[in-house]
C-alpha cells in the first residue's frame, strides 16, 4: 500500500507562468534551538560494543529548526537533530502532533538526524544491538517521549520567529569523507559536496543548513560522552566564528563512507572545524534564490528479499552471538504475533526552491550512489540530496551495494531487527518515487 501526499494536488497551483515570474520572492524565516542532551546516563546509541552507558557530556546535544516560507504558500520546518536517528514511530507521533499543534502537512516537515553515535538510543532502534535491561529501556522511552514534546515545541518556536529574509544556496567541499568499504572497491565512490543554504535577516546571515555524506562516527566506542561528533564541532565553531548564526547539519547519503582518519576527541576536532571552515569560506560566495517554495512526500515499499536463518547471517555476513540469537528471539516473536513485515516503509520528501534546486530527503541509512544517480538523472537541476531523514529503520544499499553484500548491503538490517536483506528492486523503486516527486513540483 502505498500512501501519497501531495501538496499541489491541484493543477491550478502548478503551472502558471506570471505568477512565479513576477516580484522576487518575500522569504520569511524563523529560527529556534532547544538543547536535547539527556539528564541522565542513558544507553548510547550505534555501537554495539560498548559495556556501559553515558558518563557525562562532553559536547551539548540540539534539536534545532529552521521555518521558512515563501510569503504564499505553507511554511516547511527542517530540523536538525544530534541523534543516530529518528525511529518510524518518533517520526509518526512527532509529524501527527506538528499537524494537530501547529497545523503543518506532514511534506512541510523534515526531520534531519546527524547520525552521531555517541548521543541517546532512542525509542526500540537498533535494539538487536544492545543488551538494556527493562530499567534502561524505560529510561530511554521517557526520555523519547520527552524529546518528542521539544521537536514539537521548537517547530513552534521556528514558525513564530519567522521575519522577511533571503536565502542563497551554495557548495562547499570537505575532504574527510572515505568510502568504507574498502574490501569491495578500493576506490569506491565518495560524495565530499557540501551544499549549503544561507538566510538572512536584514543583511546579516542568521542560519546555514547545511549536509556532508559521511558518517558522523569520528568516535567510537570508547567513547562514553554525549558529543555530536564532527557535525557536532562543526556546528558548534560556525556558531561561536559567526555570533548571531544558528547553524544546522544534516547527514548526507554517506552510509559507505566513515571520517578518515578516526577515533580520537583531536581528530572529532580536527574534522568538524574543517568542515566548519569549508562553510565559513562560502558563505559569502553564495547566490541568492527565488521561490516557489513546493513541498511533496511518498512512502516507498521497499520488499524484503526473505527471511535469513541463524546460519545464513552467520555464513553469508559473518555475524555472530549473542546478535544473531537475540535477533532470532525477535523474529520468531514477530511471526508468533503474526506481524513480521514483509516490506520496509521509506519516506522520500522533496522540497522545491524556486526552478533549479529540490532537497531531496530519503529515510534510512542511504548510500552514495543515490547521491550520484539523482545528480546524474536531472542534469538541469541542482539535487541535494540526504539521508537519515524522518526514518532510520535500517541501510538503504544501491543494486550496487546490494550485489557486492557485506555489512551496508545487508548484514547491518540484524542489527536493526530486519527479516533480512533487501530485494533487487529498491534502487529502482526510490529513485521512481523520488522523479516522480521532483517532477511533481516543477
Ligand atoms: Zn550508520
Amino acid at each position: 500500500m502505498t500512501r501519497r501526499e501531495l501538496l499541489l494536488s491541484s493543477p491550478a497551483l502548478l503551472g502558471v507562468p506570471w505568477q512565479a515570474q513576477s516580484a522576487p520572492t518575500r522569504w520569511r524565516a524563523g529560527v529556534a534551538v532547544t538543547d536535547i542532551t539527556p539528564r541522565e546516563s542513558l544507553w548510547m546509541a550505534g555501537y554495539a560494543a560498548r559495556t556501559r552507558p553515558a558518563q557525562g557530556t562532553a559536547l551539548p546535544l540540539h534539536a534545532k529548526a529552521l521555518a521558512i516560507d515563501d510569503g504564499r504558500r505553507e511554511p516547511v520546518v527542517v530540523v536538525a537533530l544530534d541523534l543516530l536517528g529518528v525511529s518510524t514511530a518518533m517520526s509518526a507521533h512527532i509529524g501527527a502532533e506538528v499537524a494537530r499543534q501547529h497545523r503543518l502537512p506532514r511534506q512541510r516537515l523534515l526531520l534531519a538526524a546527524s547520525h552521531t553515535h555517541s548521543g541517546p538510543v532512542v525509542d526500540a532502534q537498533l535494539s538487536v544491538a544492545y543488551d538494556l535491561t527493562d530499567a534502561q529501556q524505560q529510561a530511554i522511552d521517557a526520555y523519547t517521549q520527552a524529546l518528542g514534546g521539544q521537536v514539537v515545541r521548537v517547530v513552534g518556536e521556528a514558525l513564530q520567529a519567522r521575519v522577511p529574509a533571503t536565502l542563497h544556496l551554495g557548495e562547499a567541499t570537505a575532504g574527510f569523507a572515505a568510502n568504507r568499504r574498502v574490501q569491495y572497491s578500493p576506490d569506491g565512490p565518495v560524495d565530499q559536496r557540501v551544499p549549503m543554504l544561507r538566510v538572512d535577516v536584514d543583511g546579516k546571515a542568521r542560519a546555514v543548513l547545511f549536509s556532508y555524506a559521511c558518517h558522523n562516527t569520528t568516535l567510537q566506542g570508547d567513547n562514553v560522552e554525549w558529543h555530536g561528533d564532527y557535525a557536532g564541532v562543526a556546528q558548534a565553531t560556525l556558531e561561536s566564528r559567526h555570533p548571531g548564526l544558528t547553524a544546522l547539519f544534516m547527514s548526507g547519503c554517506g552510509a559507505d563512507a566513515n571520517p578518515m582518519p578516526r577515533g580520537t576527541r583531536a581528530l572529532v576536532t580536527a574534522h568538524g572545524e574543517a568542515l566548519a571552515a569549508a562553510v565559513s569560506d562560502r558563505l559569502g560566495a553564495m547566490s541568492p534564490i527565488d521561490g516557489p517554495l513546493h513541498a511533496a512526500i511518498e512512502q516507498v515499499d521497499l520488499p524484503f528479499a526473505g527471511v535469513l536463518t541463524p546460519e545464513q547471517w552467520r555464513q553469508r555476513f559473518g555475524l555472530e552471538d549473542p546478535y544473531v540469537a537475540r535477533h532470532a528471539r525477535l523474529i520468531a516473536a514477530l511471526q508468533a504475533r503474526g506481524t513480521l513485515p514483509k516490506t520496509q516503509p521509506m519516506p522520500v520528501q522533496v522540497w522545491r526552491f524556486g526552478t533549479a534546486t529540490v532537497l531531496v530527503a530519503l529515510g534510512g541509512e542511504v548510500v552514495v550512489d543515490y547521491a550520484h544517480r539523482l545528480a546524474r538523472e536531472h542534469p538541469d537541476e541542482r539535487v541535494w540530496a540526504v539521508g537519515y531523514a524522518n526514518d532510520v529503520f535500517g541501510y538503504v544499499p544501491s543494486r550496487r551495494v546490494l550485489d557486492e553484500g557485506g555489512y551496508e548491503g545487508g548484514g547491518a538490517m540484524l542489527y536493526y531487527g530486519r527479516p533480512g536483506p533487501f530485494d533487487a528492486t529498491v534502487e529502482e523503486r526510490i529513485i521512481t518515487a523520488a522523479n516522480r516527486l521532483i517532477r511533481s513540483t516543477r
